[in-house]
């Protein structure tokens, strides 16, 4: 029912373009250079007949595709973000195009011998005798997550297209500054007006996300006093020892490369350290949220036990909230996950539930009010030069949203 062709131009339309996100910039879009998409998508909505298209003075982009039936259906929306991540460049992006691929190894560049092997990337063998996209092995692709919005544009034309699929009003909503984690922040909820949106942002086909990480980040700063060494008895405290005892009290099993699933851990990323002063910064991860509150609580209690161990505030931590857990806002409404599955199955896609052991700007939305579960996209490997996505894949997702779309008119009949 989708052309191939039709979507594999529109994604590249998409990823030529250099929208690579700044985490340093202050500024909504972080980089310029994202208006040049936005603008482009502006128009192309309007183009294919969507109303309401509006962008906003931080390149926030909403679009209404009005309902086409009489009786009162819920008001869902599709949500991806036309940022990429500033971890590998995005800029010149000369994407390939391999048509039948015959599951053997892909040169991304002849020059550098770069290769997508399936004998590293093993998934690339269940998409033998399928379209792939990939790099030239020089920069990312953007799949992460052009190829969610080059999935919604398409699925609200065909739905243009296609009036005898009845649907509800259907929003969309593309956002700049994912990657930096300010997809959200100035998302206006309100505005969107949206009884439940999905992020297509997921990676590999069937992917459906509603649980994430509850996320903190800690700083634990410990003070020391330095003195010559040669005069130091009694006097010397040295911050680099005291921190040293407070990574040997956490549990050394509850770390990133030692858990899965729903297991949270401790991260230390960083320390910075003379004797003087000593910072050790921590990221902290659980799912559940007792667990996270516990965890954070032991941070400060270890600092409180060694305070007492020296007799003096010498260790202190900082702790800042990151996101929380979008379980908790999903759960009482598990109808919207239902629908996407029942959508998946519809159009032949098995789902893939798990836990995400990171987060989503649908986290973020899910607590400010719109509960926002996430739905594959269809890419592999992003953030690197052997990212890639199979047209196939993204021909699902197209389906999925249609689906999902007329589910959500048919069960409120
Ligand atoms: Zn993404």
């Amino acid at each position: 029912m989708i052309e191939k062709q039709h979507i594999i131009d529109r994604f590249i339309s998409y990823v030529t373009i250099d929208t690579e996100s700044d985490p340093h910039s202050a500024a909504t879009p972080s980089t310029e250079k994202q208006w040049d998409l936005a603008n482009k998508l502006v128009d192309e909505l309007k183009d294919i007949g969507l109303e309401d298209v509006t962008i906003d003075e931080n390149a926030y982009i909403m679009a209404t595709l009005p309902a086409n039936v009489d009786h009162d259906v819920p008001v869902i929306g599709f949500i991806s973000h036309f940022d990429t991540t500033p971890d590998f460049t995005g800029a010149n992006v000369k994407p390939q195009i391999i048509d039948e691929y015959d599951g053997l190894d892909i040169i991304l560049n002849p020059k550098d011998n770069m290769k997508l092997s399936p004998s590293y990337f093993e998934d690339l063998k269940q998409y033998k005798g399928q379209t792939l996209i990939t790099t030239d092995g020089t920069t990312l692709l953007g799949a992460d997550d052009k190829a969610g919005i080059a999935e919604i544009v398409t699925a609200m034309e065909y739905l243009v297209q296609h009036p005898e699929i009845k649907h509800g009003k259907i929003r969309v909503g593309f956002t700049p500054d994912e990657e930096i984690g300010r997809g959200a922040h100035k998302f206006d909820v309100e505005k969107f007006g949206a009884d439940w949106a999905y992020t297509m942002d997921g990676s590999q086909i069937g992917e459906l996300e509603y649980e994430n990480f509850n996320a903190a980040g800690a700083v634990v700063t410990v003070k020391g006093k330095s003195v010559h060494p040669g005069y130091a008895k009694g006097k010397l405290v040295n911050s680099i020892l005291i921190a040293q005892d407070y990574i040997d009290l956490l549990p050394k099993i509850e770390v990133p490369e030692q858990t899965e699933g729903r297991e949270g851990f401790f991260h230390l990323h960083t320390i910075k350290g003379n004797v003087d002063k000593t910072q050790l910064e921590y990221i902290v991860r659980d799912h559940d949220k007792q667990r996270f509150e516990n965890r954070k609580q032991l941070l400060i209690d270890l600092a409180k036990n060694l305070n007492e161990e020296h007799g003096k505030e010498i260790v202190t931590v900082e702790i800042k909230d990151q996101y929380y857990n979008m379980k908790e806002k999903v759960e009482p409404v598990m109808h919207i996950v239902a629908i996407a599955e029942k959508a998946m199955k519809a159009v032949g896609v098995e789902p893939i539930i798990k836990p995400i052991r990171g987060g989503t700007d649908g986290s973020q939305l899910s607590y400010m009010g719109l509960p926002c579960p996430n739905i594959f996209a269809g890419g592999h490997n992003f953030h690197g030069p052997y990212e890639y996505v199979p047209v196939e894949s993204m021909i699902k997702a197209v389906e999925v949203i249609v689906k999902v779309a007329e589910l959500t008119a048919a069960e409120k009949k």
